[in-house]
């Protein structure tokens, strides 16, 4: 096998969703692993999550990256879960709704909140992006959205990228922004060869920021919450 094929992009996600296993400090260079890199990593996951189920919760204390299947009936074990993260981090509970949202996707999660008396509402998690990226990711969003929660409570500026906001993120180990997973083409404008949007395709009407001209689509690529771009075959 050629050692420069790429990955797929459903490896790519199924890695990504399980990461924690086979890279818990994050270390892994994303963007240089071939289709065979990325097939052995996925079977250490794979037998990692056969052992984990036949010893299945023994131990009942909150470890974050154990973590790898939430709940979806209800919105019960998410609560749980945010609630642990919230005093872990932060040392407070989390007195707001964390839940489920299956209209949502165009994110990763949002915080809801007054916007008159900046009072927090809810917590909001996107089910399609769990189900498509896994538990780590709903996490990882957690965390994000738990940093808007806490900021807004002890009234601080709140909103992404303030430097409030990206101090407490890069302190806690969150993602700077909730994001969704993205997949398509990237384009490039046909006139100046400009950098465009990920899209699934280029249709007619889709121009270029730059100079309103068509897009050319070049490699596939999986656009990652935390912003890492990554080239997979289709
Ligand atoms: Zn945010
Ligand atoms: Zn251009």
């Amino acid at each position: 096998m050629n050692s420069n094929q790429k990955p797929t992009a459903l490896m790519l996600k199924y890695l990504y969703a399980h990461l924690f296993v086979v890279d818990p400090k994050r270390e892994l260079i994303l963007e240089k692993l071939s289709y065979q890199d990325v097939y052995e990593l996925i079977q250490q996951i794979k037998q990692f999550t056969k052992e984990k189920q036949q010893s299945l919760s023994h131990s009942t204390s909150f470890q974050e990256r154990s973590v790898w299947r939430i709940d979806t009936s209800s919105s019960m074990e998410l609560y749980l879960i945010g609630k642990q993260l919230s005093l872990q981090y932060f040392g407070r509970p989390c007195k707001i709704p964390i839940e489920w949202d299956k209209s949502v996707k165009d994110a990763a999660g949002r915080f809801i909140f007054e916007r008159t008396h900046q009072k927090p509402i809810k917590i909001v998690q996107s089910l399609w992006q769990y189900n498509q990226f896994g538990a780590q990711h709903v996490i990882a969003t957690l965390k994000h959205e738990l940093v808007h929660y806490h900021l807004c409570l002890q009234k601080k500026p709140f909103a992404d990228g303030t430097p409030e906001f990206v101090a407490e993120c890069r302190r806690i180990g969150a993602p700077l922004f909730a994001v969704k997973m993205l997949e398509g083409y990237q384009t490039y404008c046909s006139e100046c060869g400009t950098k465009a949007d990920i899209l699934k395709k280029a249709r007619k009407k889709d121009k270029s920021p730059c100079c309103k001209a068509t897009l050319v689509c070049k490699e596939y690529v999986i656009r990652l919450p935390d912003g890492r771009l990554v080239q997979v075959e289709v």
